[in-house]
């Protein structure tokens, strides 16, 4: 077969204006040939200059080199490292264009994937809730340690797909104060001469510094990633890191492998306490009349209602804007509208953070999820806040729901279930999951989702099968990032 031949080479530089962004932030737009380019840093509105990197026969890919015009919705990245650090994809957007891009592409999903009609998403869509202060909002930082091209001890991140490190010390996104835990940290290790982990040969011991951070406790945890079960000196690191503010927990964690997964399964307490603590206060939600003729208005936040305290552990999922979920697990609860009797199935639950919520408000709750350390953290969670009516069981939802729909029948009737929550990792619910929903048909459903292309192709399953759209609202977890989070809500047609 005749290769058809692109119709631009390597390095060509072109012009184009961005009209579209892509679901990782990049820009889109045409050449005046009609060309598709995709141009990482490119803003919806720009007018650029850009160098083809890669042709393929209908479209291409090309790095940003010159802004003509900018784009109204352009800001400049407060982070000096922005376009080589590639952990945020959209700092080059305004707020308000960050969360009019997000608001977009849910809507552009429901229509595209899930073929919802668009005055029918219009109607149920609300602006994307967003973070009055969009920067330093992560409660939890891990940080590569390695060296730099001239070999000296650095933090930072790996460039592109190399094994030399970038130094970072400051991350936007991280605390402020976690840059003198990394220099304690190194510090420690050229005193010492405590060798950082080499990807490339697997030699070495110290591998990422992981923190987290309670925002209410403000308690802090270190908690080191090395090659080895022991580290020179404890004594050493032990003593420099418990004067800094807030330190409550100090361990090791050991992973020898040679994998790009950052932490291996053993962790020891170095010293302090094992886990650190913090709360999610829930918030009472209110919409505001929309004015006449005027647009679906935001959600406004007030007064906290009651709080959960979790545990946290090194190991142990936790979402990392805790700011944000508040907002989110307080719009699912404001969607719920739960009067303490309702019987609440929570699947995909992690470690019972909204399963403990929802208990707070219903008669009874079922959490469940596939990971048994996340599950036993729920069940210590829930003593934590002295919950009883929140049972959590270990296993995949699409293999759980439809073992207790099953030894229902076998008693002869399905029990009610009034209210059921699913919020998936990104590739969604299992189709038999979504079934089994259908089948136990409760009044509610609300599906909290992290990608707004599985979340169209699943609402368009339910919505088949007799329920209908009420609310989407997408909240931004992760503002500076192309990651798009929603809330829905479903009910009986
Ligand atoms: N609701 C939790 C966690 C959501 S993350 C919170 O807000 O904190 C999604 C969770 O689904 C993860 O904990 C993951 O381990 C779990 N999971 C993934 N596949 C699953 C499946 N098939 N059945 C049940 N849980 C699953």
């Amino acid at each position: 077969m005749k290769k058809v031949k692109a119709p631009y080479n390597k390095n060509e530089i072109v012009t184009v204006t961005v009209t579209d962004m892509g679901s990782s932030g990049e820009g889109i737009g045409r050449t005046q040939q009609g060309y598709t380019l995709f141009i990482k840093d490119a803003v919806i509105g720009d007018t650029v200059t850009a160098r083809i990197m890669k042709a393929n026969k209908s479209y291409g890919f090309a790095r940003l080199e010159e802004v003509l015009v900018p784009s109204a919705g352009r800001a400049e990245p407060l982070c000096p490292l922005y376009r080589k650090c590639g952990g945020c994809q959209i700092q080059a957007m305004s707020y308000t264009a960050q969360l009019d891009y997000k608001y977009r592409k849910v809507r552009e999903d429901l229509i595209r994937i899930g073929s919802f009609p668009e005055a029918s998403v219009d109607a149920c869509m609300r602006p994307a809730v967003g973070m009055e202060d969009p920067w330093r909002y992560r409660n939890k930082e891990q940080v590569p340690v390695g060296t730099d091209k001239e070999g000296k001890l650095v933090t930072g991140f790996y460039a592109g797909r190399t094994h030399s490190i970038v130094p970072m010390r400051d991350c936007l996104l991280g605390r402020k104060e976690n840059a003198r835990i990394l220099e304690t940290v190194l510090t420690y290790m050229e005193q010492y001469r405590v060798p950082a982990y080499e990807e490339s040969s697997g030699s070495g011991m110290i591998r990422h510094i992981l923190i987290r951070n309670g925002i209410y406790t403000n308690q802090v945890m270190v908690c080191i990633v090395a090659a080895a079960d022991r580290l020179p000196r404890e004594d050493a690191l032990i003593s420099a890191l418990r004067e800094l503010p807030g330190m409550a927990s100090v361990s090791l964690n050991t992973n020898k492998e040679k994998t790009n997964v950052i932490l291996g399964r053993k962790v020891r307490t170095l010293w302090g306490s094992d886990v650190i603590e913090d709360d999610l206060f829930i918030q009472e939600v209110r919409y505001e009349i929309p004015a006449p003729g005027g647009g679906r208005t935001a959600a406004a936040f007030t007064g906290t209602e009651e709080k959960v305290r979790f545990r946290i552990s090194p190991l142990s999922f936790y979402q990392v804007n805790p700011r944000q979920t508040e907002k989110l697990y307080s719009l699912v609860l404001h969607l719920a509208e739960l009067t303490g009797k309702e019987v609440v199935w929570d699947l995909y639950c992690g470690v019972g953070t909204i399963s403990l919520f929802l208990a707070g408000r219903a008669g009874q709750v079922y959490g469940v999820e596939v990971i048994p350390a996340a599950i036993e953290d729920a069940r210590r969670n829930a003593a934590l806040n002295h919950i009883d009516n929140a049972r959590f069981y270990v296993g995949k939802a699409e293999e759980v729901l439809p073992a207790y729909v099953k030894e229902q029948e076998e008693r002869g009737q399905l029990g009610k279930v009034d209210l059921i929550v699913v919020d998936p990792p990104r590739k969604g619910c299992d189709p038999v999951c979504l079934d089994t929903i259908l089948k136990i048909r409760p009044e509610k459903v609300i599906y909290v989702s992290c990608d707004p292309a599985t979340l169209a192709r699943d609402l368009k399953i339910l919505c088949e099968g007799g329920y209908g759209l009420r609310t989407v609202q997408p909240v931004d977890q992760f503002p500076q990032t192309s990651h798009v989070e929603t809330v829905c809500l479903l009910t009986h047609t």
